[in-house]
Order: structure tokens, then sequence, then C-alpha cells
């Protein structure tokens, strides 16, 4: 029904539930009672939207109440996030997904683990979402085996994968929006089906996201997340309890207005939701992605169908859903109109270049352009130098120190030797990102401030200044890494480059 609704143009609606922890209770039966409310009424909701341990706590897996929901009649939309898995543990839950014929996927990084009672979780991110949508659409093809006969392949049974991702364009700041923006491009090169935005209250926001696909030549169905903001929702936002999701000044003023009224503001934040659906299908929005604190059937029945009351007036209503501060970055100057039938813009990124690449940055791109490169001078005779080390201990041990010695002081490496530096812009995502993103950044950065430690500024925000300083971001925006190899872990980065062992030459194989 989902799948079918979006092949076929029809405007979409999804509707996220949170089911929560425990084996029991109205959270965890509201999903499928949802979907039988649905199925009576005919109300045009196209799936059921079942998140996966959001906020980094624990809950139950939405694969079990996504099964109760089609059970029920509607097709649910699971949540997938990376936080909990390595790729042994991805795949088994792939393919039990298929075998259960749960086929709609949302593909996230995920929220980082937080404490619930005692310490946290210890957090996995083996893949990112750019990884783990890349992985899903290889189930599609049939994960390659090793066949029964020496060096023989065979292939597993193909899936049937649907598979979304999330992309926020709410971000503030030119360092963190742009590289929303570049990862996801890399999620659309990975074989994403449709996207799914971050919640936010600036139409305009909304409408740059569409520019920029647009501009870029990308044709993807979008749908626009939606969330009926209450107040108590909002603050929590604001005090960074929903990581990424970003809550100005002015809106909370006036939902503090609104929840004034005697009925709390529940009118007042109905009608915002039912102005953003009308705004966003105006605009040119496949779908939406409806959620809300406490969300009832009825709500969004109610929402729905004023929403279509408003669509003659979506024009109108756009510049009065423009929560974002004055002074914040846009990619694209004003639009002239919302309208979706508008000449596509230049590529804002094409030739961007800005700012100085400092001195480190400078120095390290020359070492590498000396020393790494295949048409460099020395390059030949270092892959000679580490041929003949290889297999050798005490040389392979040597080299290793003087390595990881000058690359710890430099750049504080983890030594997980598929050194990534030369794509991320010689800054360490093992040292700098807790999430140890390779691909862009998660969406939970907030004023360029990383979501895990506040007191930093998210690892993405230096590689995009650099990577524009040195007119790189093509290059960045076009290479997508694969997971890090745990097996090289503690090895000599050189010499798994020089050697042919490292993510190059999987990236390689891969382009090939
Ligand atoms: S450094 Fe950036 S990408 Fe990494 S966890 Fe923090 S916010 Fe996310």
């Amino acid at each position: 029904m989902f799948r079918e609704a979006l092949e076929k143009g029809v405007f979409v609606v999804t509707v996220e539930l949170v089911p929560g922890r425990g084996a029991a209770g109205p959270a965890l039966d509201a999903p499928a009672a949802f979907a039988r409310r649905v199925r009576e009424t005919g109300l045009g909701v196209h799936a059921i939207s079942l998140t996966d341990g959001p906020g980094g706590g624990p809950a139950i897996s939405p694969d079990v109440i996504a099964e109760e929901v089609a059970a029920a009649g509607v097709d649910p939309l699971v949540h997938l996030v990376c936080r909990d898995l390595n790729r042994n543990a991805l795949e088994a839950r792939a393919t039990a997904l298929a075998r259960r014929g749960l086929n709609n996927v949302l593909a996230l990084t995920g929220d980082y683990p937080t404490a619930v009672s005692g310490p946290i979780a210890r957090p996995v991110f083996d893949f990112d979402s750019v990884q783990a949508i890349a992985f899903l659409k290889a189930c599609n093809a049939g994960l390659e085996k090793p066949g029964r006969k020496p060096g023989a392949t065979e292939r597993l049974p193909p899936t049937n994968f649907l598979v979304g991702a999330a992309v926020s364009p709410f971000k503030s700041r030119e360092e963190e929006l742009v590289p929303q923006f570049i990862k996801l491009e890399k999620k659309i090169a990975a074989g994403a089906d449709f996207i799914v935005t971050q919640i936010g209250y600036d139409l305009r926001r909304y409408h740059e996201l569409l520019r920029y696909l647009r501009a870029r030549r990308l044709r993807i169905p979008v749908l626009g997340n939606v969330y009926v903001l209450s107040l108590g929702a909002a603050r929590a936002m604001r005090r960074g309890e929903a990581p990424g999701c970003v809550v100005g000044d002015d809106l909370i003023r006036t939902l503090e207005a609104e929840a004034a009224a005697p009925d709390k503001g529940k009118g007042a934040r109905r009608e915002r939701a039912a102005q953003m659906v009308a705004a966003l299908k105006g605009m040119g929005y496949a779908g939406v992605h409806l959620g809300g604190f406490g969300l009832k059937f009825e709500d969004v029945e109610r929402i729905l169908a004023r929403a279509e009351e408003l669509a003659p007036q979506w024009e109108q209503i756009v510049s009065d859903i423009q929560f974002g501060g004055a002074e914040e970055f846009y990619l694209f100057p004003p639009p002239e109109s919302y309208r979706p039938d508008l000449p596509p813009d230049p590529d804002p990124l094409a030739g961007l270049r800005g700012g100085r690449a400092g001195f480190q940055y400078r120095m390290m791109r020359a070492l590498h352009d000396a020393l790494f490169e295949e048409r460099a001078p020395c390059y030949r005779a270092l892959k000679a130098l580490h041929q003949a080390a290889d297999g050798k201990p005490a040389l392979e041990a040597l080299g290793h120190a003087a390595e990881f010695a000058s690359k710890r002081l430099l750049f504080g490496c983890r030594d997980c030797g598929d050194c990534a530096l030369p794509d991320t812009a010689y800054h360490c995502p093992e040292a700098n990102c807790p999430k140890g993103q390779r691909n862009g950044p998660c969406g939970g950065s907030s004023d360029g401030r990383c979501e895990v430690f506040p007191e930093k500024p998210c690892f993405w925000t230096t590689v995009y200044r650099r990577a524009k300083a040195a007119g790189e971001l093509d290059q960045v925006r076009r290479r997508r890494l694969p997971p890090r190899d745990p097996q090289l872990q503690q090895t000599s980065g050189w010499a798994n480059y020089y050697l042919g062992r490292d993510y190059r030459k999987r990236v390689e194989e891969s382009e090939k």
C-alpha cells in the first residue's frame, strides 16, 4: 500500500507512533489499534511508522509491533537504527524483517545511548546510515556468500526492501546544514527510495530541501515531517531531549500564548499541523510523516480533513510558519515563489570555496600528494618498501610504531588501521566523532555542537570548513566510504594503504 502509493505519486501519509518500553501497555497496543481504525474508516494513512529506541534508550523492538500493525491491515514502516547493531546483527535483523514480509524500512544512524538506569549501553555504530542503506539494497540484490567450490560465490535469496533515509534541512549554520545535504546525496547514491525530513517549523527550510534536490537533478520522493507540537514537547526539545529537533524562542513564545487557551493549545497545534500538511503538499512534497506526543487517531483524522480545506490557500500559509532566526544561514536566497514548477537553481555547492585552509591541512595535503598518490614520485618506492616489510613482524612493528606516534600527536589517532584522514579533511572520525561518522554528520547536532559532547563542535563542521577552504567539497560529496574494517585495528594504515587492504580498495572495487 505504502510502496504502491509512492510509486503512483499519491500524496502519502505516514503516522509515527512510539511503542516504548516493556512487553505490555497502552503505548504498545496503540499502533495496532490505530491500524484497525484506519482499516475501518478508510482514512488515507499509508503506513504506520514505528520508532527504534528513540532518544537512545531501550524499547521494545519495532519489528514485533510492526507484525501486529501488518496483521491489522496497514503497512508498517520500521525504523532501523545503527546504534546497537554490528554488521552481523544488522544482517540478522534485515533477514528477519524480510522473512516476516516487513519490507518498509527507515534506515537511521540513531541517537547516542542515554542513561536510563545505571551506565549507558555500549554504542556500536558499526555502520552509518549511508552504509546501512547500501547494505539493505545489497540484500535486495542477494548478498554474496562463499560457494561450495573453492573460489566460487553464491547469492542469498534477494529481499525486497523499500528503504527510506532521513535528512535535516533545519540546521541554522552553513557548516552544519551543507554537510546534511552532502550526506543526503550519499544516501540517495546508496539507493534510498524515499526521504523523510527531521522535525522543523520553518517552511522556507522545507522548501530549500526541494530546491537543493532539484538543483542537483535528484528525483526522489520526500515526506515532510509534521510533528504536532505541544508546549511540553517543545520545551523538552529545547532542553536537547530529542537530539536534532530544534525549537527556537519565537516558537516557544507562540506555544506559550496558545497554551493559555481553554483547550491548552490543542486546537492551535492541530491547526498548525494542518497548515503544514497543506503547504508541504502545495510546494511539491510527496507526502507527510505525522507525529506527536500522544497523537490519537481523531487528531490525524481532523488534521487531514482540515488540510484538505486549506489546500487552496497553501501559498499564503507558507510565510506564517517560518520559525527561523533572523541571523540564520539559508543555502538559497529567499524564493520568489514556493510553487513546485519553477526552473531549478544552479548547484549551490559548485565551485564553492571560502576561507583559508590552515597550515596543518595544507601540509598534510601536500604530503599526501607527494607520498600516497599513484602518480607521486615516491609512491612506487614506498609501496615496494611496504611490500618488502610485509610479513616481517619486526619491520612491521617499527613502521607501525612510527606511524601511530606521529598520527596520535597530530590527529589523536585511535589506530583503526583503515585511515580515513584524506577523505575527512585530515580530521579523524574515530577520535573526534562519538559515532565515528565517515560519510557526513548524524542528525543530532545543534547550533554546530555535537549531540553527545555539546561542549565540542560537531566533527563534520570542521571537515566542512576545511574542505570548503581547499575547494574540495565536490570530492567529499562524491566519495562514499564503506564501513571500516575491524580486522585492521592496531595495524599500520600506511601499510594497509600501499598493500591495498584498506577501504580505498573496497571503494575502487565497488565503483568498477
Ligand atoms: S560529532 Fe557530529 S556527527 Fe559525530 S556524533 Fe557529534 S553531532 Fe553526530
